[in-house]
């Protein structure tokens, strides 16, 4: 390098050593202002900055209608977010977005600060530890209980396939400790086929469970169940939040009144209101859309 570029760089350095000084050191990082800098590890989840999952100005077409209109949300560490809404307001949509199933025109979906989910397939986002349950239960009716959530390891890909596959010891106290929480210790070597609805549900949660997942997505999981058996769901997201984040997408008030701490309201691909539930409850434009008067 000649020595006119070297100095001609060394000036550059300067100004912007002093433009940087004038702004009060801040730097700026895609148009915005940036405190610091961090490493990305690949396959960790940075939650630093206090947000597990983070959707920004999101939106979907099918054919020219837009399901999802500039949604922008995120979820805490550790939260369970409730998401309420009316029929077509793109709640299930929404989900697909997260978990790679439907890829969205335009916005950004983060997975902790630093895994921009958009370059993900579906099958590598559920291996980061994204968990879904659909509305519908999906167990294998001809196997056991059992045998259901131990092939729920099997069918994790960072555990490796065998013909010969054991538990080790800590799969199975984790498998035990799982049959306890989903309230199915005594109905272990039952074929799932012979399982109530609720029961059923709680078992594919489990599934879910055995793999370990940081964030869980459940649309609709109560629907056809009990009473009795919400009540026990309810008990069962209670000890999960905390441990995993939840998103749950629901009708039944009662079981959101049980479990919510914030209430996201959806309407038309994007947010209407926010808060707790009695907040969005005394919501006018809530009541309108989605609660009747
Ligand atoms: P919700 O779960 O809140 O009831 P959805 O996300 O299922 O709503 O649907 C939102 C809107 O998008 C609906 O009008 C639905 O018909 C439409 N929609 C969803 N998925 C598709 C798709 N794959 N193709 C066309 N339209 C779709
Ligand atoms: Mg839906």
């Amino acid at each position: 390098m000649t020595p006119d570029l070297m100095e001609q760089g060394a000036k550059r350095v300067e100004q912007y050593q002093a433009a940087l000084a004038a702004k009060g050191g801040n730097t700026e990082s895609g148009g915005r202002a940036a405190g610091f800098s961090r490493l990305a590890i690949p396959g960790e989840v940075d939650i630093t900055h206090g947000r597990i999952l983070y959707l920004e100005d999101v939106s979907v077409s099918f054919d020219g209608f837009k399901a999802i209109n500039k949604l922008s949300l995120d979820i805490a560490p550790g939260e369970l977010r409730c998401i309420i809404g009316p029929n077509g307001a793109g709640k299930t949509t929404m989900m697909d977005i997260i978990t790679g199933k439907t890829r969205p025109d335009e916005g950004r979906v983060f997975f902790g600060s630093t895994i921009d989910l958009l370059r993900y397939k579906e099958s590598e986002i559920a291996q980061m530890g994204i968990g879904r349950k659909f509305q519908k239960p999906t167990v294998f009716e001809q196997l056991t209980v059992f045998e259901n959530l131990e092939l729920a390891l099997k069918t994790n890909k960072a555990v490796p396939a065998s013909m010969l596959f054991r538990l080790n010891s800590t799969q199975s106290d984790r498998l035990a400790e799982i049959l306890h929480t989903i309230h199915l210790a005594d109905s272990v070597s039952r074929q799932a086929g012979y399982l109530s609805h609720g029961q059923k549900q709680w078992l594919e949660i489990g599934m879910l469970l055995m793999q370990d997942p940081k964030l869980l997505l459940l649309d609709e999981p109560v629907a056809g169940m009990t009473d009795e058996e919400t009540e026990r769901t309810a008990e069962l997201f209670l000890t999960l939040k905390g441990q995993h984040s939840l998103m749950v997408v629901e009708h039944d008030m009662s079981f959101i009144n049980t479990i919510s701490d914030i209430v996201t309201v959806l309407c038309d691909g994007s947010v209407l209101a926010q808060g707790t539930l009695a907040q969005v409850q005394a919501d006018e434009r809530v009541i309108e859309v989605y609660l009747g008067r």
